[in-house]
């Protein structure tokens, strides 16, 4: 995509990240610090969202403000560089699909990376897509179908049907998806079609 700069991200993800993205992006503002599994889900969609490596060191030495500056020298810098194929074998490592975001890494306690739509409780699923994204037009209505997909087991449909629900001010209808009535498959085919729909 287009370049995005450190500053940007906290407004992009507020218009345009899905719950995953979104709630990482919260965990990060709140907490100053976000844990390993993370820093890598969340790192590699920033990569690919456009955030270029020079943007991703401002953007994590910013946001990780409890690291002292030796210590994310020393080793934040490092994975962030290779994860961007700068350092080590030096692999362009690929954003995390959903379906490898649903079934690797399982998150545990204290841990924000993950699917919210899978991960989360019931409870902390619903009160956190109302905060996320009643602004966009989310309404408590809209939450009886979508924990019904839930309930399913159809994560992916659900975040698809959040999609449509907030994204229903530019013209998306039920069903039609993220485009052509595809579902949601990977956080960066979102959060793309999000900030495409915006132009
Ligand atoms: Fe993120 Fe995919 Fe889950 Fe949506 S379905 S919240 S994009 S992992």
């Amino acid at each position: 995509g287009d370049e995005i700069r450190a500053d940007m991200v906290d407004g992009l993800a507020r218009k345009h990240f899905p719950m995953c993205m979104r709630n990482m992006q919260e965990c990060l503002v709140r907490d100053r610090h976000l844990k390993h599994f993370g820093r890598l889900q969340y790192g590699l969609f920033l990569k690919v969202l456009g955030l270029s490596i020079d943007e991703a060191i401002a953007f994590w030495k910013k946001s990780l403000s409890t690291i002292a500056d030796d210590r994310f020298n020393k080793e934040y810098r490092y994975n962030i560089r290779h994860s961007y194929g700068l350092e080590g074998k030096r692999a362009n490592y690929p954003a995390k699909s959903c379906q490898q975001i649903l079934t690797s890494d399982k998150p545990g306690v204290g841990d924000c990376h993950g699917c919210p739509y899978r991960h989360f409780s019931p409870e902390n699923l619903q009160t956190g897509l109302l905060a996320v994204y009643s602004s966009q037009g989310l309404t408590a209505n809209d939450l009886h179908e979508v924990m019904r997909t839930v309930k399913e087991g159809h994560y992916h449909v659900a975040c698809t049907r959040v999609f449509e629900i907030t994204h229903a001010s530019r013209g998306v209808k039920k069903g039609e998806g993220i485009g052509g009535g595809d579902s949601v498959v990977h956080p960066n085919q979102y959060a793309a079609r999000s900030i495409e729909l915006e132009k």
